[in-house]
């Protein structure tokens, strides 16, 4: 009986062994740097080399609220939100990433992006240390209208919100804000054209949530001149909504 016990503990160790060599393989195949190919230690995609030299917004020389930043308060002049949080310009890799996410379907990426927002939003808790209310705050992502979504088959900022929610425990409703008309591509549009063309863009879906909470955290991929974000920003406030964060992943700086 001893002899045969044995015997399967050895078969079950080889096995283990095996298994254990497959998956150090598999790993090893898909934890290589998509920057330079370098093998990864702290993230699947990205090595800890390359991920220190993405090219971030300068903290603390450029404070973490952007909004407290001469260059984007000329930029954004009237905002209903109270926080803007950006990793990086809309600059390499960044724009490439965002681009082969959305129109590649490389939604691998999405996993990436969240990490590195959640390590930005946790230097932000860190550094600057808000007051916030974090058992009164929800997760949301801006919303695509739903022709767009099927489409594409996925709504990139909710992949990246969904995941950064998840990271901190914060409750993440994807459905609170509807895209309700389908509007023009906003790129070469003036101010007034956009806000005009993003005129009742949006509904709440109050079946969603009966009350919402005091502090929303909206979440984009990129943010331009901010008019999507504070017109869903209005209406949370009509709404109850007293404090907003919007924190993307790029800030696309005019040039
Ligand atoms: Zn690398």
């Amino acid at each position: 009986m001893e002899f045969t016990s044995n015997n399967s503990d050895k078969a079950l160790l080889t096995l283990q062994q095996l298994v254990q060599q497959a998956f150090k393989q598999v790993r090893l195949k898909v934890s290589s740097c998509i920057l330079c190919g370098n093998s990864c230690a702290l993230h699947p995609l990205l090595c800890q080399y390359c991920q220190a030299d993405l090219p971030y917004f300068k903290h603390p020389h450029i404070p973490y609220n952007l909004l407290n930043w001469p260059a984007i308060t000329q930029l954004i002049p009237k905002n209903h939100f109270q926080r803007l949080l950006a990793v990086a310009p809309y600059v390499w890799p960044f724009d490439s990433w965002i681009s082969q996410l959305k129109y590649g379907h490389k939604t691998e990426l999405a996993e990436l992006l969240s990490y590195l927002l959640v390590l930005h939003w946790q230097q932000y808790l860190n550094d600057d240390q808000p007051n916030l209310n974090a058992e009164n705050t929800l997760i949301t992502a801006v919303p695509l209208h739903i022709k767009k979504w099927q489409l594409r088959g996925f709504n990139q900022a909710h992949l990246i919100a969904r995941k950064f929610a998840k990271n901190f425990d914060y409750p993440y409703y994807s459905d609170i804000v509807i895209r309700q008309r389908r509007t023009e591509n906003q790129v070469g549009k003036s101010g007034k054209e956009r806000r005009q063309n993003l005129k009742n863009a949006f509904a709440l879906n109050k079946s969603a949530l009966e009350q919402l909470p005091t502090h929303v955290i909206l979440i984009d991929d990129v943010v331009t001149t901010g008019t999507t974000a504070n017109e869903i920003c209005k209406l949370l406030k009509k709404n109850g909504v007293q404090t907003i964060t919007l924190l993307c992943i790029s800030l696309a700086l005019p040039t």
